[in-house]
Order: structure tokens, then sequence, then C-alpha cells
């Protein structure tokens, strides 16, 4: 079988649109005709050149799509389903796989370092060349192939745009707040950084009945768009030290670290009250390290914690997010920016890397 995929070489060089080589699913695999894909963080690090993995390889973990085949034995899904892509295609054998918590399996992770599938391949190749996989998903494409237990049924009143972010942001963004932290109404909350999973802990801040949410970041458009979406306060990164820390009574209960970055998250930890919760939900690049004083933990009581793909199993979590959606409490029509074609994919890139307001998406 042969896809269209967009193939990443290395930083500064364009993406280049290719015809691969594609094998059929193999037992309990389906084929998945892509409708929609957006470009998240995690793409951009590789983009940047901060994190380095094999190539030539197609990025994107954050899609949606139809069944287009199914394997041998395959039962949870038929021709025609709508479905949206979960990158956590793990071991399913593992202690933290049998604990429900897909993401933190270290033979995903390692398939997720090495861009292939949990058993080494990657089913596409350009001339005979084995092409890789991206957060072990490779989305950017017409056609990928993924096992049954990564494609979760969407329903079909979800537009595929909106489903595609329901992949990764979302997951991550609102389960950080309802699965990792567990935010009780009437907290305090503040989120560093408003980009595309920062929008969604916002959203996730105001499901749980957060009564103060403050977001800071530096873009003026994304501050306007935060406060549509639920934030009670949207502040630049300096008003942040000063006035706004001694108004919200020297701290918020539960910090969110949407960035990654050190210095975003030591932003976020410096503003979690005594006794608070502070959560990494981005990633850093490679070999970025923090600098912290024991005292802060010791004197303060403070808990500084990460989460990974919103702490749930996504095929537990999607159902919970599609009934917020819904009902009208998850907003995602909000969330989408320009959407490009397959054969624009630098177009996409670039607008994603500007930090235009909402996800940048892909239909290839
Ligand atoms: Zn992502
Ligand atoms: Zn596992």
């Amino acid at each position: 079988m042969k896809t269209r995929a967009a193939v990443f070489y290395e930083a500064g060089r364009p993406f280049e649109v290719h015809e691969l080589d594609l094998e059929d699913p193999r037992a309990g695999e389906v084929l998945v005709r892509m409708s929609a894909v957006g470009i998240c963080g995690t793409d951009l690090h590789s983009v940047k050149g901060e994190w380095v993995r094999p190539t030539p390889t197609v990025l994107g973990h954050e899609g949606a799509g139809v069944v287009e085949a199914v394997g041998e034995g395959v039962t949870s899904l038929a021709v025609g389903d709508r479905v949206v892509l979960s990158w956590a295609p793990s071991c399913g054998e593992c202690e933290d796989c049998s604990r429900g918590r897909p993401a933190r399996c270290m033979g995903l992770q390692r398939s997720i370092a090495g861009s292939t599938l949990p058993d080494g391949t990657t089913r596409m190749s350009l001339d005979g060349e084995t092409v890789y996989r991206g957060t072990a998903t490779g989305a950017l494409a017409e056609r990928i192939v993924v096992s049954e237990r990564v494609a979760l049924p969407s329903g079909d009143d979800v537009p595929s745009e909106q489903a595609a972010l329901l992949g990764c942001a979302a997951l991550t963004g609102v389960g950080a707040v309802l699965f990792a932290a567990g935010v009780e109404p009437g907290s305090s909350v503040l989120v560093v950084g408003a980009g595309g999973v920062g929008q969604f802990v916002v959203q996730g801040a105001r499901i749980a009945g957060a009564s103060e949410i403050v977001c800071v970041d530096p873009i003026e458009g994304r501050r306007e768009q935060v406060l549509k979406l639920g934030a009670t306060r949207a502040v630049e990164p300096q008003e942040l030290a000063g006035p706004m820390k001694s108004e919200l009574g020297g701290g918020v209960d539960y910090t969110f670290d949407a960035v990654g970055d050190p210095e975003t998250t030591e932003a976020a930890f410096r503003s979690t009250r005594n006794g608070g919760t502070c959560v990494i939900v981005g990633l850093p690049a490679a070999g970025k390290r923090l600098d912290l004083d024991p005292v802060d933990f010791v004197r303060r009581e403070r808990v500084l914690t990460g989460t990974i793909y919103g702490s749930q199993d996504p095929a537990v979590a999607l159902p919970v997010l599609l009934d917020h959606v819904r009902a009208g409490r998850l907003d995602l029509a909000s969330q989408l920016g320009p959407t490009f074609p397959l054969d624009d994919i630098n177009d996409a890139i670039e607008a994603s890397l500007s930090g235009v307001p909402g996800r940048v998406l892909v239909r290839p």
C-alpha cells in the first residue's frame, strides 16, 4: 500500500511530502485514513533541533481519522468508525500498563525515543529505507497503521478537526487538572503558558470549579483568548512576581507549567502557596535542569510533580472529555487555529512556530 506523508529530515531543512510504502495492518491493528492532525509542541522540539531522534521521520501524534481497514481479530472497531489516536501504544503488560497508565510504560518511552512502534518496526519506508514514526505514531500522513488499542472511538458528532485536539493537547491539559492534580472546587490556580496545552489547562480548571484562574503568557492574543475560556485574570510574565503574587496571598493552591522550561517551572513553583502543588505539564528541551532549594519542600511543604498525557489511560479519559464536549463544558471550536493541506506542511510548521493563537492543523 502507498501513503503520502510529510517527511522530516533535520532541523533547518524543509519537510518533504513523499509517497511512502506502508504495510497492511497485522492482527489486532487497523488502518486509519487521517482527517486532521494538530501540530504539537513535541513536534516542534524536533523541528527546532532541541530533540534529536532518528530520521527520516513522520512527525505528528495528535490526530483524528476514519478506520479504513481492520486486521485479523479486530473486534473493537469496524470500517467507517471515526477515531481519535492515542500516542501511547504501550506494551500492555508492565507494571505501569497494568496500573492503567500506558503513557508511563518504559517500553513505550523507548519506542518514542527510537521513533518506532513498540515492536521496533515502523511499517513505513521510502525507496526501501526505513521511515520512522514520531512519538510512536507518525500521524502527518494520509494513512497510518496502528494498534486497535490506540484508535479510540470518537462518535460521529464531533467534527474531525476538533476531535484531533482531544488526542494530545486536551487529554494532556484537562487531564493535568482533573486527573493529575485533582483540583477541588473553590481552589486557586495559576497556569504558566497559554499555548495549546495551557488553554486546555485553563478549561480544566474551570471545569473543576476553581474560583481563581490566573494565566500568564507574553503573547497578548493568547491572554485575550484564555479570558474567554474561564481565566479570571491574564497577565504578562513581568506582572506575576510582585503585585500579583501579593494579591494572591503569596501563592495559589495549584500551579501548572504548561511550557516546561526551567524558567517557567521556577515561576510556577515560586507562585505555589505553602502546602500547594506545582505540576509540570510541558516537556523541556533535552538537557535542561532545574535548580531547586530543598527548603522550599521542607519548610513550605510544597509539592512539585509532573504529568504525562493527563495521568490517565486515554481509553478511560477520552470518554470523560467527550462528555464535557457534548455538555458544552469543554470548548474545542475556539481552540482551532489555521488549517493547511499536507502539501503546505512547511507553512503549517511556520505558523505553529510563530505562536499564532489556536492549534495549527493539517488535513492530510
Ligand atoms: Zn502532543
Ligand atoms: Zn507497559
